[in-house]
């Protein structure tokens, strides 16, 4: 009897455990993506995400079918959808790879409840972790709060598994063709991946489209990429914005086009091919710790499953955001009009193509949380909307990092200062100029903080402040005042 494999953020065939599981000993496989965005409660896929999808299973669709196999798309209910195609197949079996964010939990043990007591063989797989979140454990049997020694923890357990090839041979049982059949989603619940309507109906997705290629190819390929051109200077690359230091698999990662084995093995053959030199060694160690935030972020998600909506530290709850009427404040920051010029070449890159460099990230964060003193939820929705990376996980630790509220997270009191930031980190003011055009007619010097240059220098370079560039919407060195006032408030035992 063939077996059923439920995708779901794991498209790829590479080191795919519920997929080699289900095409064992040569059963024909039934690969099923079932788009059910409602099942993850609050936290349905943005837009961004949406696009990225789209071309991802694209992708994948493309690599079965080139092995004869047809990708079966369903939406709407992921049990009801299940059992019509194991109706319509008689398949015996169900095999997929787990997934971490609370509300999809919840779905997938109460449907493998429901298919084992009608008599399948259901089976869940690890694909998008090094070590399961209840594997890391204190000395005392608890969950790590600080990234260091749940990173030291990880270290002792043995090496990651070695990742699994794609399945030699795959075979779909025959007729399976026929369940896509139906054009319309009306039709019995039959829906082939344009019915999804996950492309954007205003197409707002050409910078997306230059800078990516969804898809597992396109994940290997950055790979790399990156190993060769940049791992070696990592640790100092990472931190500069105008460069391509970072290896840009964020979203590859999050939607499963690669995972974390993938990436452990390709930098240990790495290291064993150059020979071990100080600059690989370290680029290496630092890159395999930024893995290992991510890993950080899914233990610290998985055992507060309210991670994503309420501060960690509870005495955050009662902080004193700023009103924003008519969301003036925080609609400046998301277009990047805020006057402050890393800020808006950030927000600018983020709404562009999706994506933003970490250092930016923070820097964006910090900027709005305390200087605008907006909450730090409404930095995570909109993040959650516009970028292709878009991780439950990694989103809210991210962002309760930046407000202090979250685990291991920075000080509160630890204020970026935006300006200080793009003297060090983009010395150049090469990213500032890229993203802010009328900023590039400036002298480097002067383009972190325009409102400073002298007159003369503005007319040279044709700029007028409010009219070609804003003038900063705040005062830097006030607002981070009145920042460290409220948590004051805060501190306070109550
Ligand atoms: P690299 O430097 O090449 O790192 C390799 C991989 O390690 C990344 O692809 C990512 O999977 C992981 N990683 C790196 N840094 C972190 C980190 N701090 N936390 C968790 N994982 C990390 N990352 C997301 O994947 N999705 C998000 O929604 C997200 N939201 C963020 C929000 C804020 C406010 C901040 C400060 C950070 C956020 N990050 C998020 C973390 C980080 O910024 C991105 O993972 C990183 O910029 C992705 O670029 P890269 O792939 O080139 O990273």
């Amino acid at each position: 009897a063939p077996a059923l494999y439920w995708i779901r953020r794991d498209l790829r065939l590479a080191d795919n455990p519920a997929l080699s599981a289900a095409a064992q000993d040569g059963r024909p496989v039934i690969p099923v993506y079932i788009h059910a965005p409602d099942e993850a409660g609050a936290w349905a896929p943005g837009e961004a995400s949406n696009w990225w999808l789209h071309h991802s299973l694209e992708a994948l669709a493309s690599e079965l079918a080139a092995r004869g196999v047809p990708l079966v798309i369903r939406h709407g209910d992921s049990l009801a959808a299940l059992e019509s195609v194991i109706e319509a197949t008689g398949a015996e079996a169900v095999h997929w790879n787990r997934l971490y964010e609370p509300a999809l939990i919840r779905r997938d043990k109460g449907i493998k409840q429901q298919l084992r007591s009608r008599g399948l063989e259901v089976h869940s797989h690890n694909a998008a972790l090094l070590h399961e979140p209840w594997t890391v454990q204190t000395g005392t049997g608890g969950d790590y709060k600080a990234f260091t020694p749940f990173w030291r923890a990880c270290r002792r357990h043995p090496e990651p598994m070695a990742p699994l090839p794609i399945p030699g041979h795959l075979t779909a049982p025959a007729g399976i063709e026929g369940l896509n059949g139906a054009l319309e989603p009306s039709d019995k619940g039959n829906a082939p991946l344009t019915a999804l309507q996950l492309l954007p109906r205003i197409d707002w997705a050409g910078g997306l489209r230059e800078r990516w290629q969804p898809g597992e190819r396109g994940a290997a390929r950055r790979l790399e990429d990156f190993l060769e051109a940049a791992l070696a200077a990592y640790d100092e690359g990472r931190d500069l914005p105008a460069v391509a230091g970072t290896s840009r698999l964020s979203p590859h990662l999050h939607f499963g086009e690669i995972g974390p084995r993938q990436i452990w093995q390709a930098v240990q053959s790495t290291l064993a091919r150059h020979g071990a030199e100080d600059g690989l060694l370290h680029g290496a160690e630092a890159f395999l710790a930024e893995i290992g935030w991510r890993e950080f972020a899914h233990h610290v998600l998985y055992h507060h499953p309210d991670f994503p909506d309420a501060p960690l530290n509870p005495r955050f709850a009662d902080f004193p955001w700023q009103a924003d009427p008519g969301g003036r404040l925080l609609g400046a920051w998301q277009r990047g009009e805020t006057g402050i010029p890393l800020v808006d070449a950030g927000m600018r890159e983020l709404y562009a193509t999706g994506w933003m460099h970490n250092r930016v990230r923070m820097v964006v964060g910090s900027f709005l949380v305390k200087n605008l003193r907006l909450p730090w939820q409404d930095g995570e929705a909109w993040f959650w909307d516009t970028l292709v990376d878009a991780d439950l996980a990694s989103n809210s630790l991210g962002w309760q990092w930046v407000a202090g509220s979250g685990a291991d997270a920075a000080p509160y009191f630890r204020v970026f200062n935006p300006v200080r930031q793009g003297e060090r980190f983009d010395a150049s003011g090469d990213y500032v100029a890229r993203w802010i055009p009328a900023l590039a007619r400036l002298p480097a010097r002067h383009r972190h903080a325009p409102w400073q240059a002298p007159d003369g220098v503005l007319a040279d370079a044709g700029l007028t402040l409010g009219v070609d560039y804003p003038h900063p919407m705040v005062d830097l060195k006030a607002s981070r005042q009145a920042a460290l006032a409220a948590f004051e408030q805060i501190k306070k035992p109550s």
